[in-house]
């Protein structure tokens, strides 16, 4: 490819017309094997659609070039990738350092499903590096870090963590799913390994659960690729082609997305009935200027605490008519939810536990006018 633009290589990486018919769209290719010619002569180098797939390899290829990494790899969903990848560059006795408000669910795979395969984890605030320092063991394979986190926003310096991580011997993985490789490269600021939801922004339609791992590392793609295959946890044909037709658009998603966040953050915070807005766009957010930094622009997603607390944060989210009541976040429709009732209900008493006055907006692409007015009218 001559340009190497993020909106260029969105439409145009991996995805060069097919060679045989010419198709402008790669094609969804559901074979599950693929004919040799004599035994080991292979055509495209596929033959076994667990091992790769060429609707499979288009995404990939897409997803490295967006991250500005060497490899990319797509599994079934964002925790299957999670789940693939520190199996392969932890073992059983391995120490993870963990954000203090982890995803729900990576903190459950790793504390509920991984501790019995002998992994440790510890939870720590990653905005404060003398924290995260102290944390640090001699077992320690692993620093898992979330910036912006799900759902607090709380904003990570993924640079100074990077080399923290790599100081101590130990890899840093970014979660990327809030941000999207549009706002955020953390492969060009020192990580190792970005995981993504692609079910969320990368996919942006709602319509497709996914996960992706990318690396710069010809090591670290060898032992990713190989337990991919081994593990077999790998994303379909026609999974793998929606979310590479969601792609195109991310750039133009990701700008109204931030838009639309924007001008909510701004009306709503003169609200009476709220409290405080999480927005690490806001000035005074505490790591407003890391997010600055490090982030294009600040993203769709938005925090709110009600003066009101539990009763008034499950009363707003009952009220909304565009946004919808639903878990998950990044697509074109704008979504509601109570984290600690819905999407954060697996970390209720643990270190993890989110506040119950708490209200998360992922912020559609819709008209931006009907959805403060949506917002108003459940807020009165
Ligand atoms: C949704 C999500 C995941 C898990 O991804 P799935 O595709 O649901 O398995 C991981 N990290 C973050 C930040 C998420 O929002």
């Amino acid at each position: 490819m001559s340009a190497h633009s993020f909106e260029t290589l969105a439409i145009h990486a991996g995805q060069e017309p097919d060679p045989t018919t010419g198709a402008v769209v790669p094609p969804l290719h559901l074979s599950s094997t693929f004919k040799q010619d004599g035994v080991g002569g292979l055509r495209g180098g596929y033959e076994y659609a667990r091992s790769g797939n060429p609707t499979r390899t288009a995404l990939e290829e897409c997803l490295a070039a967006l991250e500005g990494g060497s490899r990319a790899f797509a599994f079934a969903s964002g925790l299957a990738a999670e789940d693939t990848l520190l199996r392969s560059v932890a073992r059983p006795g391995a120490h993870v350092l963990l954000p203090g408000d982890a995803y729900g669910g990576s903190y459950r795979l790793i504390a509920g499903v991984l501790s019995n395969w002998g992994i440790t984890h510890t939870s720590v605030d990653l905005a404060d590096l003398d924290a995260v320092r102290a944390a640090i063991r001699p077992e320690t394979a692993v620093v898992w870090c979330e910036t912006p986190t799900n759902p607090l926003l709380g904003i990570a310096d993924i640079a100074a963590l990077a080399g923290i991580a790599h100081d101590a011997g130990a890899l840093l993985v970014v979660d990327n799913t809030f941000a999207s490789p549009y706002l955020q490269q953390p492969l060009t600021l020192g990580a190792d390994v970005v995981v993504h939801s692609t079910t969320k922004y990368v996919g942006g339609h709602s319509d497709v659960v996914g996960g992706a791992l990318v690396v710069n590392d010809q090591t670290l793609a060898e032992k990713i690729g190989y337990h991919q295959n081994a593990v077999g946890a790998v994303a379909g044909p026609f999974d793998s082609w929606l979310t590479l037709r969601g792609i195109k658009t991310l750039a133009v998603r990701m700008e109204r997305h931030c838009d639309n966040a924007e001008r909510i953050v701004e009306v709503l915070s003169s609200n009476p009935a709220i409290e405080k807005i999480l927005y690490p766009g806001l000035p005074d957010h505490p790591g407003h200027e890391v997010a600055a930094k490090q982030m294009r622009r600040f993203g769709g997603m938005v925090g709110i605490h009600l003066r009101g607390g539990i009763d008034t944060a499950l009363a707003v989210v009952a009220k909304t008519k565009i946004f919808t009541l639903a878990e998950s976040l990044g697509g074109v429709e704008s979504l509601i939810e109570h984290p600690g009732k819905m999407t954060h209900q697996s970390v209720a008493g643990s270190p993890l536990e989110v506040p119950d006055d708490l209200v998360r907006l992922s912020v559609g692409i819709e008209n931006v006018d009907d959805l403060i007015g949506d917002l108003l009218q459940a807020l009165e």
